[in-house]
């Protein structure tokens, strides 16, 4: 919430005086036609990280732009949130990112994107997005290259420091928590201060259990005290019942331009390729399947 209102506060300043009204508005129309308020959209299957133990497609499917706006052309309310985001993959790897910032900015109140802050070009730092969260895996070059298997870190620090001084868009950093870098915290904000980052959190990172990506079994940072997992009797579980859906005001549009749930669930779940007024119709009925948690995924959502 906390966060919410920093993002809410620092876009005001740069929108103009009006734009609460806008976005109530939407918000109100959100919660009459029961849209949910935030969409976030995959633009690539593609990513920039090229990580050890990552595999992402070898042709990467690409969202274009008219897609995008033939799903939000058919919604009953527009969102009030669009969040760039990817499910083994990152938005800035989308040849198509420009023209999908433009349809999502026309389209929408705030515009967010999550990238892990590699293959940063001179033109993603012009795009018209609100709010950039870049999540990075360790604080250190150490622990970087356990996770990542290369030896990125400063470039993504780089691409921190690119955005912040050529963008008017607010910056926050979020450090997810591994094995690796689960003793990171105190560098992580010692570093925050050296760069001068108004916006930070720290977040534990997710089991997942295809094995992909860094949410492999042995890299949860299971000897932190407040990891959400724990191993009972062998296996991984989270170690609180968990309440609700932390995603419940967002539905998820993926690369191939199937809107699913959420980020998490795959072909088991509800989903729809078909961009119309009856998929958004059908999705209505996901908010309460997504908040009793009856999807697989939801297993392991903290
Ligand atoms: S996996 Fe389930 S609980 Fe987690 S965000 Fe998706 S729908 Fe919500």
């Amino acid at each position: 919430m906390k966060r919410t209102l920093a993002a809410g506060i620092a876009i005001w300043r740069q929108k103009g005086i009006l734009w609460p009204f806008s976005m109530v508005i939407r918000a109100i129309k959100c919660a009459m036609y029961r849209v949910p308020r935030g969409l976030i959209v995959e633009p690539s299957q593609g990513c920039t990280g090229n990580c050890a133990g990552c595999h992402i497609p070898s042709q990467p499917v690409i969202l274009n732009a008219e897609q995008l706006e033939t799903w939000l052309e058919t919604s009953p309310a527009k969102p009030v949130t669009i969040h760039f985001s990817g499910k083994h993959s990152d938005p800035l790897a989308s040849p198509e990112i420009n023209k999908l910032a433009e349809t999502a900015e026309k389209n929408c109140s705030m515009l967010s994107v999550s990238t892990i802050g590699l293959g940063l070009k001179q033109a993603h730092v012009y795009l018209p997005v609100d709010r950039w969260i870049f999540s990075i895996p360790a604080a250190t070059e150490k622990s970087w290259e356990i996770l990542r298997g290369n030896k990125r870190f400063m470039e993504a620090i780089e691409a921190i420091r690119t955005v912040r001084q050529s963008s008017r868009a607010m910056v926050e950093v979020v450090l997810t928590l591994w094995k690796a870098s689960v003793n990171d915290i105190e560098i992580f904000n010692q570093l925050a201060m050296k760069e001068n980052w108004q916006h930070t959190k720290v977040v534990f990172g997710r089991f997942d259990p295809e094995g992909n990506h860094f949410g492999r079994l042995e890299n949860i940072a299971l000897d932190h005290k407040a990891s959400p997992y724990i191993l009972r009797n062998n296996s991984l579980t989270l170690e609180k019942d968990p309440q609700g859906c932390p995603l419940a005001g967002y539905l998820f549009l993926d690369a191939t331009g199937t809107l699913r749930p959420c980020p998490f669930t795959g072909d088991e779940s509800p989903h729809t390729a078909t961009p119309n007024r009856e998929s958004w119709n059908t999705a209505k009925d996901w908010v309460r399947q997504k908040r009793n948690r009856e999807y697989p995924a939801c297993t392991w959502c903290p």
